[in-house]
């Protein structure tokens, strides 16, 4: 099955494909076909990646991670228009940008502003190999920015990826954080459907700790798969039920909607230092004593080892 995308139908519904001239079809069936030179050829930074935890890298001097906590403002109350594009769900900001979400900290030197929210089926990224039954997008374009303008930039987009686990029965906190968006699902279950108006409290999305993520500089997911996103990626998935996770089942048209994994090349994948650090004067001071004192370890190797050479 082949769609129209209507411009990086994935990242916003205002911009219109004359902007693009994006015209060409794609599946998630067949990625060979996706337009963008990125797409077909890879790149240096393509997403999705599978994210190996051996592999991080504990930002303790804060190379990446140097903005203090992530911080959301506004996403309590966001009102926003949910559509099925045939190939997911997404709810996308309504109303003046002024009043749209603000994702700021952690890894971004810029504020970023909420565009859009969308759904994988099963996750895009992997961790350890494994998979996960959802991943939820939270697409966010530099303030500062248009959207044009982002996609050229090496950190125009910030987004958020919350993945979702599937179990049969919720308990009551898993519940709330789920039913109000699922509450409105049913209603976007074809093509074209579309629904104005969603009052949505998306911190409820969120995962609860959103100071465990991981973060590497990729690409968008799908065409033209640019390579200009800050990935934030939760640890701790939500929880839906296997009753709302079928719903997903009759959502698009093609039998699923991720981009395969793609390979590590030039990936560095982050994560902040843990809390108990950053509250524990002491050992960030012993930790810092004792980089200092390796510094200065090899500062009198090197000194000494000049001296010897200049030696007659
Ligand atoms: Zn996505």
């Amino acid at each position: 099955m082949y769609y129209i995308c209507a411009v990086l139908t994935l990242l916003s519904l205002d911009i219109g494909a004359t902007s693009y001239n994006y015209t060409k079809m794609w599946t998630y069936d067949d990625e060979r076909t996706w337009p963008g030179r990125k797409c077909k050829e890879g790149g240096r930074r393509q997403s999705p990646i599978d994210i190996r935890t051996d592999d991080i890298i504990h930002d303790y001097n804060g190379v990446v991670i140097r903005y203090g906590t992530l911080t959301f403002t506004g996403y309590r109350g966001v009102l926003m228009t949910g559509i099925n594009n045939g190939l997911t769900v997404q709810f996308s900001t309504d109303g003046d940008t002024a009043i749209h979400p603000i994702l700021s900290g952690g890894p971004l030197q810029h504020r970023y502003r909420l565009e859009q929210l969308h759904f994988h089926w099963l996750s895009e990224h992997a961790v350890n190999g494994r998979k996960f039954p959802m991943e939820i997008h939270f697409v966010h374009v530099r303030t500062d920015l248009t959207v044009e303008q982002a996609l050229k930039q090496k950190d125009g987009l910030a987004i958020i990826a919350m993945f979702g686990n599937v179990q049969a029965v919720l308990n009551e906190d898993q519940e709330d954080r789920i039913s109000e968006i699922m509450e409105v699902i049913p209603r976007l279950l074809h093509t074209g459907d579309r629904i104005s108006g969603v009052l949505l409290n998306l911190m409820k999305l969120m995962s609860p700790n959103t100071e465990q993520y991981y973060t590497y500089f990729g690409s968008l997911t799908s065409p033209e798969c640019n390579e200009v996103v800050i990935w934030i990626i939760f640890e701790n998935p939500i929880t839906i039920s296997d009753a709302q996770y079928r719903l997903f089942g009759k959502i698009g048209e093609s039998r699923h909607n991720f981009r395969s994994l793609q390979p590590v090349m030039h990936h560095l994948v982050y994560k902040p230092r843990p809390a108990s650090v950053w509250n524990t004067p002491y050992l960030v001071t012993a930790i810092h004593d004792f980089v200092d004192r390796v510094a200065q370890f090899f500062r009198n190797v090197t000194r000494f080892v000049k001296k010897e050479m200049i030696k007659p």
